[in-house]
């Protein structure tokens, strides 16, 4: 299997290269050539399967064993998804596939995880140091980090929006030491990112170090992005209604990852991309225009995304044409208010304490089925971070008390270490520069 750019259909590259370089010289997202379908018998047997042997069964379709022999490609599956994807029933129709249960207690520990070993896999003979950039909008950063963690050969900088992410996110981002460096960017995500992309078009910057990407715009977070979506429909109770599945929305890597595992034949009637008031997405699906703008700061703001990259690799999938996307795709979008609402709602109707991400994900599921019949469907609402994340928001609105988790506690002692930097890329590259 090869891999092509979104904005050169023809320059194909290996898995290995794609990881490495993260985004393309010509600026596109790697996408896999074709997208393989999986056989009846795997759908047989799939309530069988452990969640990493479905992990593997996936993986092995776009990663060969010419570049990760399988019982590698096996051993990177079961420690990077060391914690389940467990489906919690709020009643006989609704589902809600907890996402959380990794070590930064978010969804980008699949990701993040199953990348930070595939890269260190592929450096590791090489003797070659790799840098590896990321803008981190809250929850990719820490859960990068984590997977990098002391990794051999290895240094991380994660950008960070000052004063853009919650308080426990900034502890999570600045208080891992090693290998790991945060860098607060007075600007938003939309600059750090923004950022990032000119240091990798940076001909100076990349004769001087090896610089690779982390962002979901890496094809290697993106794989594992599809497990949980097989894993899900796998505990459902019966496989004979039409499946809904809602994904709380702003990069798009997430949802990009379910609609790969449609291609690959999972049988979802419909994808809900639940987005909050950045709904640059909800009014390209409505109005076939795609007016990126600036991100502006909300309760759920791991999706305060402005111009998300992933659409390059929504577009790809249905050859460009908005007429497509809208028979696979429903999208709505919901203010902070609405979003308070729905914590409380889902607290009083179905005694779930569900986080601002997933609580948009949730109104966004509910406005959809108002139309479709009921008892005909299992609607599954994708929960992306743990609440004790967003505690004061969270226990504000359900007037409950959340435990906190150890693991978040843990980092909460510690002493915050970020290198404040202006926003400007000069700023970047020279400091970048000053470390090489
Ligand atoms: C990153 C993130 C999202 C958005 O996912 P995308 O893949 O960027 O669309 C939603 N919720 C949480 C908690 C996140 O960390």
């Amino acid at each position: 299997m090869k891999f092509y750019s979104t904005n050169n259909h023809s320059s194909l590259v290996s898995f290995r290269d794609a990881v490495i370089k993260g985004l393309a010289e010509d600026g596109g997202l790697y996408m896999p050539q074709h997208i393989p379908i999986l056989t009846s018998s795997f759908f047989k047997d799939l309530r069988k399967c452990s969640f990493t042997e479905i992990g593997f069964e996936i993986a092995s379709k776009f990663i060969e064993a010419n570049e990760i022999p399988s019982n590698d490609l096996k051993k990177i599956i079961d420690k990077a998804i060391d914690f389940p994807a467990p489906l919690v029933k709020l009643n006989d129709s609704l589902n809600v596939l907890e996402l959380f249960h990794g070590p930064t207690l978010a969804f980008k520990d699949f990701g993040a995880r199953f990348m930070a070993r595939v890269m260190s896999y592929f450096i590791k003979n090489s003797n070659q140091e790799m840098n590896i950039l990321v803008a981190t909008s809250g929850d990719t950063g820490s859960a990068v980090a984590n997977g990098f963690y002391g990794a051999e050969g290895i240094k991380v900088f994660l950008l960070y929006p000052k004063n853009k992410v919650s308080p426990l996110q900034e502890k999570q981002l600045t208080t891992l030491d090693k290998n790991i460096t945060a860098l607060e960017i007075d600007g938003t995500f939309d600059d750090c990112q923004q950022m990032v992309k000119a240091a990798f078009v940076d001909g100076e910057l990349k004769c001087k170090m090896n610089l690779s990407s982390a962002n979901s715009i890496n094809i290697a977070r993106l794989i594992p992005q599809i497990f949980y979506y097989f894993e899900a429909y796998k505990q459902l109770p019966g496989f004979d209604k039409e499946v809904y599945i809602s994904v709380p929305s702003g990069n798009l890597g997430n949802l990009t990852g379910g609609l790969i595992a449609k291609k690959m034949g999972l049988p979802v009637s419909k994808f809900i991309a639940a987005t909050n008031s950045n709904n640059v997405f909800t009014e390209y699906v409505k109005s076939g225009r795609f007016v990126p703008r600036s991100s502006i700061k909300t309760f759920s703001n791991a999706m305060d995304v402005g111009n998300p990259s992933n659409l390059a690799r929504i577009n790809g999938l249905f050859n460009n044409d908005v007429s497509l996307i809208r028979k696979v795709i429903y999208s709505s979008s919901y203010t902070d208010d609405n979003t308070i609402s729905a914590i409380k709602e889902v607290n009083a109707k179905y005694n779930y304490t569900i986080d601002p991400h997933g609580a948009v994900g949730y109104l966004a599921l509910r406005d959809y089925l108002k139309n479709i019949s009921k008892n005909s469907f299992y609607g599954i609402i994708v929960e992306t971070a743990h609440p004790a994340k967003f505690k004061d928001i969270v226990e504000s609105a359900t007037c409950k008390e959340i435990n906190m988790p150890e693991i978040l506690s843990n980092c909460l002692e510690k002493e915050k270490r970020a290198v404040a930097l202006p926003n400007e890329y000069k700023s970047l590259k020279n400091y970048l520069l000053s470390i090489a």
